[in-house]
């Protein structure tokens, strides 16, 4: 007697070759029925012999494309209707439809292999693809994710590319960017000197121009890439000369792992990272005898290091004379990624020496990702192209939220049933470009979604353009706004993030945060539900001399933190800032009349001081230069400096001690590895003392940590460690950013409790 019965498949399974799948599946165990596209889920109605089905129900997800991500998949019983062969429905909107467009996915091997196999049709085809790869997000337009509603539009199909479209035993079925030489998009050379070329010749120049050592705006999937020969000296110079970016790291893309080995020392997990469907920039620590300018990261002992993900890369080192090349994203600093052929042409006009463009548009910008493997586990730097807009699953349905974020790697998050939907990479908003860009991304990811957002949640800082854009949107759709305090937002996204709902002790530690009390916070432990936050504990706060510029200008927090350490002879501890004496006398004096030094207790401003303090980094050129700097010169060493912990309430942590240990060392000449190390070590310690009594005096299990400061490796594996070794758990963000591209998320769950 046959049986029916009816699947509902929910998670990435739209666009990723799971309907063939499914309908491969039935075909080859006799079964009938058919398998639609819900817009959230899959719905797959079976039936045939109860042998069959059993073995069906087995296979389903288990088998499931490389790429797809099986959430659910409830199976229920249905009538038979006697009905025989299985067919693929077209797209089904239902009502309440939570979209799922897949993020973009990175070439995969089989068309990898079909791209330099002469036999193959679609031989250097600069925009191959297949179920398991090519773009999604970044030129989709609308929902349901279908040819029509993306940029492919207006590229008909030519009959071999149809025929492969609809045939649903083919890898090319349904894959909504499909394309070949006859029908696809092209790709086009244009340089400075009037040169141009179309096609496999477009490609040829671009490749001899990066091989002479030229500046190359490379189109991409999510954006443009400036690209220039990462071995080339006077190149990756007049790369960061031109973009006015001296000194930050730059990304490297390698021809392929071999190069990349040559190069960086990878783990298994470094290795499985790049080599995954998302495609990251990996950070890994560079190999000896590593040949590359030292240009490209002259402050790291690591590289940002990824592999060609889209064809048109692949193309660029084929039959090429260099094995890497430099990929930062194509704008100027500060500014969003280009996405647009003529914006590019103007925008980076001064930059790129020729430009390799393409004709297929990009909806959707989104910068390269960037994870950092640690021992205890991956650190998503920048979490954008590969991993957009694939949601973080909540444990509550929390309705729909936007939550703005913050102002520094500003991300936006919106939350839909138990979904949040974190946006890529939007920048730094500090100009009105990138507010722009901003509003614009939210009003596209709203419609994607199609949400209507019952609360909105910023930043407690009163000038954050985020902040400002928030409280205008709010008043003029009468909606309610939360403001959420910066290190609250932090912490409960890593309790979204890993489902708790608290009380833990929050440590959150980054370089600036608006506090409650008004003065700037960055130090912070606090006692945090998703929905509530206590200030129960802080570093000890000294004034920043002169306001901003003690941010961008370390060599003041260095004195500032000497002084305050009571140090009488700050400059025979420090002679390297002698030159800064006068300047300092002006700023001491003004700091003790209360003038232009407001009081911080930031991680980053102490991390900052210590650089100074050892001569490694007087004046930051980009955020975050000095304590990268003191990390990558910290040693392995057991040695630590000692902190004070002033017990009341709030309990403080007092670095004085530390501090003048580490002057100490320095004027005896103790190796600046030994102290940078010591000082590491000091840190994690005085958190992990901070945190066992406060978790012992308000009877709290847990520890979550997050905020910029754990980017540093030796800092979070300190903390992680240490709290592990004297039995406190501990949760940290392994999926979201631990710096301010993950604030939304916390603010979003913030505001959904509270509202
Ligand atoms: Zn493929
Ligand atoms: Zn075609
Ligand atoms: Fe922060």
């Amino acid at each position: 007697m046959p049986i029916a019965r009816r699947f509902r498949v929910r998670g990435v399974v739209q666009g990723v070759g799971f309907r063939p799948h499914v309908y491969r599946l039935a075909t080859e165990l006799g079964l009938a029925g058919e398998v639609a596209n819900l817009g959230a889920e899959v719905e797959v109605l079976v039936e045939g012999e109860p042998a069959a089905l059993d073995e069906f129900s087995r296979r389903l997800a288990l088998e499931a494309p490389p790429v797809a991500v099986v959430e659910e998949c409830l199976a229920s019983t249905a009538e038979p209707t006697g009905r025989s062969g299985f067919r693929i429905v077209h797209s089904r909107r239902t009502a309440l439809q939570l979209v799922r467009v897949p993020p973009d996915l990175a070439l995969c091997a089989d068309c990898a292999a079909e791209l330099t196999d002469p036999a193959d049709r679609r031989y250097l085809h600069p925009f191959i693809n297949c179920t398991n790869c090519g773009p999604r997000y970044t030129i989709v337009r609308g929902v349901p994710y279908d040819r029509p509603r993306t940029s492919m539009a207006r590229f008909p199909m030519c009959e071999s590319c149809r025929a492969e479209y609809e045939n649903p035993t083919d890898r090319r079925y349904h894959a909504q960017p499909v394309a070949c030489h006859w029908c696809g998009p092209t790709v086009r050379w244009m340089c400075d000197h009037g040169g141009e070329a179309v096609g496999p010749e477009a490609l040829t120049e671009a490749r001899m121009a990066l091989a002479a050592g030229r500046i190359v705006a490379v189109k991409g999937i999510g954006g443009f890439h400036l690209a220039c020969d990462a071995a080339n000296d006077s190149a990756v110079q007049r790369l960061r000369a031109r973009k006015r970016r001296e000194q930050k790291p730059l990304a490297v893309m390698f021809r392929d792992m071999a190069a990349i080995e040559r190069n960086c020392v990878l783990t298994d997990e470094a290795r499985r990272l790049l080599t995954g469907p998302e495609a990251p920039i990996v950070l890994a620590p560079r190999a000896q005898g590593a040949g590359l300018s030292s240009l490209v990261a002259p402050d790291s002992t690591s590289f940002g290091a990824l592999l060609p993900y889209a064809p048109i890369h692949a193309l660029l080192f084929m039959n090429a004379p260099y094995d890497a090349l430099v990929m930062t994203s194509g704008n100027l600093t500060d500014e969003p990624i280009c996405t647009d052929n003529d914006e590019a042409r103007v925008r980076l006009a001064g930059v790129a020496d020729g430009f390799l463009l393409h004709d297929r548009d990009i909806l959707r910008a989104c910068d390269d990702s960037v994870v950092r493997p640690t021992r205890v586990g991956n650190m998503v730097m920048r979490r954008s192209r590969g991993f957009v807009p694939a949601p973080v699953h909540l444990s509550e349905d929390y309705g729909e939220v936007l939550a703005v974020g913050g102002h520094l790697k500003n991300t936006f998050c919106i939350t839909s049933g138990r979904n949040a939907y974190l946006s890529q990479h939007i920048g730094d908003l500090d100009d009105a470009t990138t507010l722009e860009f901003f509003g614009r991304q939210v009003e596209s990811l709203i419609g994607l979604l199609e949400v209507h957002p019952r609360a909105i949640a910023c930043d407690m800082h009163p000038t954050y353009l985020s902040t400002r854009w928030a409280e205008a949107r709010a008043e003029e759709q009468c909606l309610p706004l939360v403001h959420v305090q910066h290190h609250h937002a932090h912490i409960a996204a890593v309790l979204a993030e890993h489902g708790q709902d608290g009380p833990v002790l929050g440590i959150a530690c980054d370089g600036t945060g608006y506090g409650e009390d008004g003065t700037v916070w960055g130090c912070e432990l606090l006692l945090a539900t998703r929905g509530r936050c206590e200030r129960v504990g802080h570093l000890l706060q000294v004034p920043l001399p002169g306001g901003e510029a003690a941010v961008r200008e370390p060599w003041r927090m260095a004195l500032a933190w000497a002084e305050a350490a009571g140090v009488d002879q700050p400059f025979s501890a420090m002679p390297h800032l002698a030159h800064r004496g006068d300047d300092w006398e002006i700023l001491r004096a003004a700091a003790r009349a209360g003038l232009n030094a407001p009081v911080a207790s930031s991680a980053g401003r102490l991390f900052d001081a210590v650089a100074a303090m050892l001569g490694l980094c007087e004046e930051n050129a980009y955020e975050g230069q000095a304590p990268m700097r003191l990390e990558a010169v910290a040693a392995d060493t057991a040695e630590s400096v000692a902190w004070g912990i002033a017990e009341g309430q709030p309990l403080v942590l007092d670095p004085r001690p530390a501090l003048r240990s580490v002057l100490d060392m320095h004027q005896r000449g103790a190796p600046l590895d030994e102290i940078a190390g010591a000082f590491h070590n000091g840190f994690c310690s005085a958190l992990v003392s901070a945190a066992v009594r406060l978790c012992t005096e308000l009877s709290l299990a847990a520890v979550a940590l997050s905020g910029g400061t754990f980017q540093n490796e030796r800092v979070l594996v300190g903390c992680v460690e240490g709290l592990r070794s004297v039995g406190i758990k501990v949760y940290y963000p392994i999926e979201i950013p631990p710096n301010d591209g993950g604030l939304s998320l916390g603010q979003a769950v913030v505001a959904a409790c509270r509202e």
